[in-house]
């Protein structure tokens, strides 16, 4: 599950927002409806939506991917950090996800500088390069089908620029990786994701335990 980081109590989820999340209205709305919804735990906790939106104010991003972007809100916490002309290309297949956010997008003022992409992600992302637009990312979130992780990492990292950092989701799987017991496709995918990630001379890294595992790859 991703709706708190792994390994915290209650308690102390608790204490963390009250002292260093202050969430936007419509990202609570977003958690609100998407709450109600039997697949709620794909959502992003709070405070990985203020850590991306922080690396997004500290890296100066302002164009970004998102490939997966469920009911909209890491697109909507990402938008929100950006300046006036920046925007997220966000990426994902389902109409029924992206459309319960849609409206809060709206409501925090936001749909201008978020440009929905429905569709395979793989082909919408092979289509900014074949369009010229390589290098031109400052940052990608990668959260969507776990099996297809290291096709969106190759592609981000044509579309990302020297310097930009792509982070990608549930990378400690509710700690499935490490149980060698676990051989489930979506377990195996992430465990050699992460292990070619290891060894992958192209990038810096740093797999931060917040959620359910984010791990950083600043292109080198
Ligand atoms: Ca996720």
């Amino acid at each position: 599950m991703s709706l708190s980081s792994i390994h915290l109590s209650d308690d102390l989820h608790q204490y963390l927002l009250e002292v260093s999340v202050d969430e936007h209205p419509a990202l609570q709305g977003i958690r609100d409806a998407t709450a109600a919804m039997p697949n709620s735990n794909m959502q992003i906790a709070a405070e990985q939506g203020r850590f991306m939106a922080f690396l997004i104010e500290t890296i100066g991003a302002r164009r970004t991917l998102e490939v997966g972007t469920f009911t909209g809100y890491s697109a909507l916490a990402v938008s929100l950090a950006l300046p006036e002309d920046g925007e997220v290309v966000a990426c994902d297949l389902s109409d029924e996800w992206t459309s319960l956010g849609r409206p809060f997008w709206e409501e925090a003022g936001q749909t201008g500088k978020i440009d929905l992409r429905l569709g395979p992600a793989l082909e919408t992302l092979d289509s900014l390069i074949s369009s010229g637009q390589s290098g031109d990312f400052d940052f990608a979130f990668i959260d969507a089908d776990k099996t297809n992780y290291q096709g969106y990492l190759e592609r981000c990292h044509t579309l990302v620029r020297t310097g930009g950092v792509i982070a990608v989701d549930n990378t400690l799987w509710s700690g499935r990786v490490a149980d060698p017991d676990a051989t489930d496709a979506n377990t195996v995918a992430i465990r050699d994701f992460n292990a070619a990630l290891a060894a992958d001379a192209r990038f810096s890294i740093s797999l931060v335990p917040i959620g359910d595992g984010l791990t950083l790859a600043r292109k080198l």
